[in-house]
């Protein structure tokens, strides 16, 4: 009995600790929950607070640049290599970096930022040229070039030759292999491209071809016109507006089905 009104009392105590630990949270968590009402009341009808109000989350942020909105313009060669050499003097090096300027404007009125490899007569090392489209998120790389070969008046788009997707025993990706997740991103950017240009271009495939582009970390395509052994340099100068635009049209094209693919070791 005795025991009984003991275990009761005990019980009873041990109800008002609960009840009372209860209050006092219920005291903690209402009391910071309060204040901020009191403290936006009067700021919640003024501009300030319709201001606050508007302001993109971060996820909104992440998702805005999650999307396509940089081009790596890579203007091949420069420097003490000149590229493909014609016998009318006609350097690759110099007509790639010309070019680029009009498809830099041309990729810019379609509202992508341009990022080029090098602005000048200078030789970027291929690791240089990797690093400025590595360091970009939600970027597509452009290599330009001017071939020896090929009909005059004529381009191809190239895209990296299949690679069989490989992991180490870490689960990564090894450098090597670390453009193929963004094989068929880089093929299907290179087929529009290639798209746009037989339209300017007679004598042009109607999609992209293989071949072994310089691995990088990003969706990549090589852009070739032919070629440095036309006699005028004029031939050549004429097509940049038609590279330009089938280039900026083919990105601009391309930029819905841009998603970056989600694996261990790839960035986009
Ligand atoms: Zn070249």
């Amino acid at each position: 009995m005795l025991l009984e009104v003991r275990n009761i009392l005990r019980i009873r105590s041990l109800f008002l600790i609960v009840l009372l630990s209860a209050a006092l949270l219920l005291a903690v968590m209402v009391s910071p929950s309060q204040a901020p009402p009191q403290a936006s009341t009067p700021s919640a009808s003024s501009p300030q607070g319709a201001v606050a109000g508007v302001v993109p989350s971060p996820f909104g942020a992440q998702a805005q640049q999650a999307g396509l909105n940089i081009v790596v313009l890579d203007p091949a060669h420069g420097g003490t290599d000149a590229g493909a050499r014609g016998t009318g003097g006609i350097r690759e090096s110099e007509i790639v970096l010309d070019f680029a300027i009009q498809v830099r404007h041309a990729l810019e009125a379609q509202g992508f930022q341009v990022v080029q490899t090098r602005q000048g007569n200078e030789d970027p090392s291929f690791d240089d040229r990797s690093a400025t489209a590595n360091a970009q998120r939600g970027a597509v790389f452009v290599t330009l070039h001017v071939s020896s070969t090929g009909v005059p008046g004529s381009a191809r788009v190239y895209v990296n030759s299949d690679l069989p997707p490989a992991t180490d025993s870490n689960g990564m990706i090894p450098w090597d292999r670390a453009q193929a997740p963004f094989l068929d991103l880089s093929r299907k950017l290179g087929d529009l491209v290639q798209g746009f240009l037989a339209q300017h271009f007679k004598g042009s495939p109607e999609s992209a071809q293989m071949a072994t582009v310089r691995q990088l970390r990003t969706t990549a395509i090589a852009v070739e016109i032919s070629s440095v052994t036309v006699g005028d340099r004029a031939d050549l100068d004429r097509m940049a507006p038609g590279v330009a635009d089938a280039i900026a049209r083919g990105a601009a094209a391309f930029k819905p089905s841009y998603v970056v693919p989600n694996t261990r070791g790839a960035l986009p």
